[in-house]
């Protein structure tokens, strides 16, 4: 993080600082360590997940795809309709809950191990190490004037990153439009301009964000880190600086006595610093900067490993054990969390499982309100929307009840296939002497007359008659 530097000085107490502080661009030091590992592993799995997921296919079609023109959302064997919409209400609610609970027992383990912003992050920062060097080779790199080798390298890097943006703004779009077509449309130059359009944007937002941004989006832009103070207490988990352990920080031989120097562990290398992501000096107490990375820990502990000190100067720890009292996992806060948490769950499967498999909907022809067949009959004109939400395709049977002698006239027997809505106009006619009243209360049920499928759906709707 950049410092705040005072404009000017006014007179001897009065300092003017500039609101807005330029950013100063942090060049982190690669470390490996326990950490690190931890991290590189679940980028693999996350990326992974995030580039193949569009290709898996299932049966016909992706198995994750988000139909919007259809809005039907598929998620592997499940296809998600408009009033399935509450389940994502729930989904959401659900995510909010884990996360509160999950920030009040391990702090900001999200930000450090699984936000997309750090794990798209690490990978730009990998690429800046292997086209322009590691730590010092960049910064003096910075400091030369424009020359043919810094160009190329300068260029290797954005070139990498437009690359790596470009393939992460198709692999979104491709969770909307069939990924194995777009791919090929994209260069054949037949993709939907929107499509076009998107990529585009995610392209621009990836490189952006993850190239330039970095830590400013942690710190300036994530509303995350700035509510989960409320999360926060004197029982979670942080990544902490041992003072009492560290301090006199100071140079020092590998043997030397510590007591003879009145120093304590930290030899104030500044390797932690060096590797911050944030760029700050976690030696300075807890900071909203601190995306809880681990990695300020892994470069501590190899330095005391070298000076043969114990490890764990930088530490997850919580304030109550630094101050050596007990930590308590389970306190108000967290069971409060862990109880709501758990009640969303079991209303989301209750939900999810009683979810209807078949939707029916009656629209009635508003341009005549009745009309008088040859025959003498009564005769109103609707058309029946058939909804299979199965995954099977489904044939039904169509009645229709409310009044003596009603009649459908058109189709009885409705073939659906998975995931189709159908469209079918229909004529009902019913005998004049029935209609007492001008509006008449009638229903429609369809019902599956396949084997293993009992289900069936009924709908309301009125039948209009002349006034008798
Ligand atoms: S202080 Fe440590 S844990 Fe926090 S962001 Fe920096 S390196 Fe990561
Ligand atoms: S890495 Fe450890 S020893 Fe080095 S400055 Fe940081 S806290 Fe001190």
């Amino acid at each position: 993080m950049s410092q705040q530097i005072p404009l000017k000085n006014l007179d001897n107490d009065v300092v003017e600082y500039d609101l807005y502080q330029k950013r100063t661009k942090i060049y982190t030091r690669r470390i490996q360590g326990f950490f690190q590992s931890i991290r590189t592993k679940i980028l693999w799995v996350l990326m992974a997940g995030y580039f193949l997921t569009p290709w898996i296919n299932l049966g016909d079609r992706q198995a994750v795809f988000f139909d919007l023109p259809s809005r039907q959302f598929h998620i592997f064997n499940v296809t998600y309709w408009p009033q399935d919409f509450v389940l994502l209400a729930w989904l959401l609610i659900i995510a909010a809950f884990a996360l509160f609970l999950m920030t009040t027992l391990f702090g900001r383990v999200w930000c450090g191990y699984t936000c997309p912003q750090t794990v798209w992050t690490m990978i730009f920062m990998w690429i800046e190490e292997k086209t322009e060097g590691n730590r010092n080779q960049r910064i003096a790199l910075d400091k030369q004037p424009m020359s043919r080798s810094k160009f190329f390298k300068k260029f290797n890097k954005h070139a990498l990153w437009v690359l790596f943006s470009a393939l992460t703004g198709l692999a979104f779009v491709g969770y909307f439009t069939p990924i194995r077509e777009l791919s090929i449309e994209i260069f054949t130059l037949e993709a939907h301009p929107w499509a076009y359009f998107w990529i585009a944007f995610f392209t621009g937002a990836t490189y952006l964000f993850a190239g330039w941004m970095r830590e400013q989006v942690c710190s300036f832009m994530c509303p995350y880190a700035r509510f989960q103070s409320v999360m926060f207490d004197t029982n979670t988990l942080v990544i902490s600086y041992d003072e009492a352990r560290g301090e006199n920080r100071g140079k020092r031989k590998r043997r030397a006595d510590l007591k003879a120097l009145n120093l304590g562990d930290c030899i104030d290398c500044n390797q932690c610093v060096h590797v911050c992501p944030a760029g700050i000096d976690i030696r300075e107490g807890l900071q909203i900067q601190c995306i809880g990375c681990a990695l300020c820990i892994d470069a501590c502990d190899s330095v005391m490993e070298k000076m043969n000190y114990p490890k764990g100067l930088i530490s997850y720890t919580t304030e109550n054990s630094l101050e050596g009292k007990k930590t308590k996992v389970w306190r108000p806060k967290s069971i409060g969390y862990a109880i709501a948490l758990f009640i969303m769950v079991i209303s989301f499967a209750y939900i999810a499982t009683d979810r209807e498999a078949l939707g029916l909907d009656v629209l009635k022809d508003r341009n005549r309100l009745y009309n008088t067949t040859p025959s003498g009959m009564i005769e109103n004109i609707y058309t029946i929307k058939v909804m299979n939400m199965d995954q099977s395709d489904h044939t039904f049977k169509l009645e229709v009840e409310g009044l003596d002698g009603i009649k459908v006239i058109g189709r009885k027997k409705i073939y659906v296939t998975s995931g189709e809505v159908r469209s079918i106009p229909l004529s009902i006619q019913v005998p004049p002497h029935v209609l007492k009243v001008q509006k008449n209360k009638i229903s429609f049920t369809i019902s599956s007359i396949d084997e293993n499928f009992n289900v069936s759906k009924t709908t309301e709707s009125r039948f209009l008659g002349p006034v008798n």
